[in-house]
């Protein structure tokens, strides 16, 4: 069997003398994982393109024994022009490849986390100014996009609206309002982020935003620890995963 895809590469690695395995976000069929025979060798049929980060055209052969899957042969489609020298960039880059690779991506989040994605891209390569929260925002918005996004829009408890002195709580993935947090105390020993109206503002638009929509401009200090402080314990808590010395680990 054989199927055809658009895929961006995420990473590459070699076996044997001159194959290698290639992890894709396939724009239909989401993450997965291919082998190129010859991969590293064969320009006619790859055409030197299995680098990370660029989008492909790929034909891919299903093989019988196991359902390996088979890069048959790849065309470039877009890449990265001046990004591969740009060193500070390609690691905000990594850290998302690594994010998506570690996060699963389903047939069915597919196509959006590949839009997402590459326009990333763009956004590494062209933008005079990245947030500084970047990489945290990109895992707001992908997880948001596989069915994993906290609640920020209302007080989980009474459904209000939020003021100043809300708390988000990591557990719950849900808000509280003022009022329902001096009724009903978060006990001692859950983790809550008090966070603020600007900066809940801020992470929803994140929510809703390809990265070419958010805001170049920082957060006050305040405001950037606490959103780095939420995004955190909400990809920790119920993700299950923590970044480490430049790897995404299970805990
Ligand atoms: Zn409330």
């Amino acid at each position: 069997m054989e199927w055809a895809d658009q895929a961006i590469v995420l990473r590459v690695g070699h076996f044997r003398e001159s194959d290698l395995w290639l992890r894709l976000l396939c724009r239909k069929h989401g993450l997965l994982t291919l082998f190129a025979f010859g991969g590293s060798r064969s320009r006619r049929r790859f055409c030197g393109c299995l680098d990370v980060f660029n989008t492909l055209q790929c034909r891919v052969r299903v093989s019988g024994r196991g359902g390996f899957l088979n890069l048959e042969e790849a065309v470039l489609l877009a890449g990265p022009q001046g990004l591969r020298q740009q060193w500070g960039r390609m690691g905000v880059a990594a850290n998302c490849l690594r994010f998506i690779e570690a996060l699963g991506i389903s047939e069915d989040g597919a196509a959006e986390a590949f839009a997402l994605t590459e326009n990333l891209r763009t956004v590494l390569e062209n933008a005079g100014q990245l947030p500084a929260l970047l990489p945290l925002f990109f895992r707001l918005r992908l997880a948001g996009s596989q069915g994993f996004a906290p609640l920020l829009g209302q007080c989980g408890l009474c459904g209000g609206s939020l003021g100043s002195r809300a708390l988000f709580v990591v557990d719950e993935g849900q808000m509280r309002c003022a009022t329902c947090r001096a009724a009903q105390p978060v006990q001692s020993g859950r983790y809550g982020i008090e966070i603020s109206p600007a900066a809940l503002d801020l992470l929803r638009h994140v929510q809703q935003e390809s990265p070419s929509g958010w805001p170049g401009t920082e957060p006050e200090p305040a405001d950037r620890r606490a959103c780095a402080r939420l995004i955190d314990g909400f990809v920790q808590y119920h993700l299950g995963l923590s970044w480490e010395n430049g790897f995404f680990r299970r805990v």
